[in-house]
């Protein structure tokens, strides 16, 4: 079925983060799925004449289409899973436990074409119903599944071969003598969609990293990989680099953050990694940039990434799931925890920005920003329906509409999250040193778990460029 107008309460993220809301607004197409005008609802119908009284009214809040920067398809079977079975702080902390007990395994039965294909079509489904239509995905160290994934995806999606050589099963290691004709093939097929994608430094060494940088220029690609997440990771991987100064000095040196790199968490960064990070990759650099994942974060205990060192240093950042290490791929449940965990913490952390940093921010880091991201006149004809109990109309302000009506969160609830709040205290321990996996860090995760659960039918429609790719019945 095709679309060619809808009336609604609207948001249009604009590029300075900021975002426009119309409590009655409106989205014209042209017919050929392109937008040709935008906002408020009386300009619209006056160009509609008298064809305005049979634009359909949105079951909901009107927004352009989520981008996910950050999530791994193979652990969308395993989603919230992530430290099943692990208990307290294991050595080496409980993301590495993590990893070997419950992810490995689900990224292993990717090694089976038919399985990867099942993932892949039930993570399309999965992601549509949420609303977001594209971004940059980890598939697994197998050829064939990443090909797929590219294949079965919407093209708004970028899709990584993932590099992993050591500390992990030999199950799950890089294809070595293939590599270089792998990328290269999937660089013919479908070229800036394949992102040459590093474990981390733990996982991969400096000789096969060099490789996949050197590729990474060959074809033009980029490259992503994860930094810093939690302490205990930090010591290990430090500890296997003596030379280097430190975990980003080990992506600098051997020139990974040369290659727009998408970088996963920074939480544990030191002012010289905020410095180094700041250099390669601040504005007119190199167009890397850092995927924030706040329920990830507080999930697995990691910490929080310290927003204002990143906002200072203007460095570009985007809200993303991580999923498996998030319950959910609602980008929604997303927006709620990055407003709870910077609450009273960090001023930048508002609802309008929350809205940006899922929308706008991650188009323009994955150059998806001509199609998506906003309803500028001349990009796809796409949004999504977001349902809501709320009166368009009793909102004065674009945050006031997102934190109320959007998200359906009241500002007493990130009053709890607050230093001196009911929670508040919990979010300083995550901050200062991580929690161990435990009753604690549950109650965390136990509000988290009924943000999803509450959000989770909000997105009733999406559509991509005046088509109806997904619909709740
Ligand atoms: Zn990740």
């Amino acid at each position: 079925m095709t679309v060619e107008a809808v009336r609604g309460a609207l948001f249009d993220p604009q590029p300075d983060g900021s975002v426009r809301y119309f409590a009655d607004g409106g989205i014209l197409g042209d017919g050929k799925g392109r937008i040709v005008a935008s906002g408020a609802w009386p300009a619209i119908a006056a160009k509609l004449g008298s064809a305005a009284d049979a634009v359909p009214q949105a079951r909901g809040f009107l927004l352009p289409p989520f981008v996910d920067a950050h999530i791994h398809i193979p652990q969308h079977p395993i989603r919230g899973r992530f430290l099943e079975g692990v208990i307290g702080s294991p050595e080496g902390g409980p993301l590495l436990a993590g990893l070997n007990k419950n992810v490995f395994p689900a990224e292993g039965r990717c090694r089976d074409e038919a399985v990867a294909r099942k993932i892949i079509a039930d993570f399309r489904t999965d992601t549509l119903a949420h609303g977001t239509v594209g971004g940059a995905a980890y598939m697994t160290v197998h050829t064939t599944a990443t090909r797929a994934a590219l294949e079965q995806l919407d093209p708004a999606w970028s899709v990584g071969l993932v590099l992993m050589e050591r500390y992990c099963p030999e199950y799950l290691r890089t294809d070595d003598p293939a590599l270089e004709h792998d990328v290269a093939a999937l660089a013919r097929d479908f070229g800036h969609r394949v992102i040459v994608t590093d474990r981390f430094a733990g996982a991969v060494d400096t000789p096969l990293r060099k490789r996949g940088v050197a590729l990474a220029k060959q074809f033009n690609l980029r490259m992503q990989t994860h930094l810093n997440e939690q302490q205990a990771e930090k010591a290990w991987t430090e500890s296997l680099y003596p030379d280097a100064a430190s975990y980003t000095d080990v992506y600098r040196r051997d020139g990974l953050l040369d290659r727009a790199a998408i970088l996963a968490h920074c939480i544990q960064m030191t002012q010289d990694e905020w410095d180094l990070l700041a250099a390669a990759i601040g504005p007119g650099a190199t167009g890397a940039a850092i995927a924030h994942c706040p329920v990830s974060n507080t999930w697995l205990g990691s910490g929080v990434m310290p927003l204002d060192e990143v906002v200072a240093r203007r460095i570009p950042y985007a809200l993303c799931t991580d999923v498996g290490a998030s319950p959910t791929t609602s980008l929604l449940c997303e927006m709620v925890q990055f407003l709870r965990v910077h609450a009273g913490r960090s001023t930048r952390a508002t609802p309008s920005e929350a809205l940006f940093a899922t929308t706008l921010a991650p188009a323009q880091i994955l150059g998806l920003a001509d199609r998506l991201g906003s309803f500028d006149v001349g990009k796809d004809f796409s949004f999504i329906e977001v349902q809501t109990s709320a009166t368009p109309t009793t909102f004065t302000s674009a945050d006031d509409a997102i934190l109320r009506g959007l998200l359906e969160v009241e500002p007493a609830d990130l009053r709890r999250y607050e230093p001196g709040g009911e929670l508040g205290t919990l979010v300083d321990r995550l901050i200062a040193t991580g929690l161990p996996v435990g009753e604690e860090l549950a109650r965390l995760t136990t509000e988290i778990s009924k943000t999803a659960a509450r959000v989770d039918d909000k997105v009733v429609r999406t559509i991509l460029a005046g088509r109806e790719a997904w619909s709740r019945s």
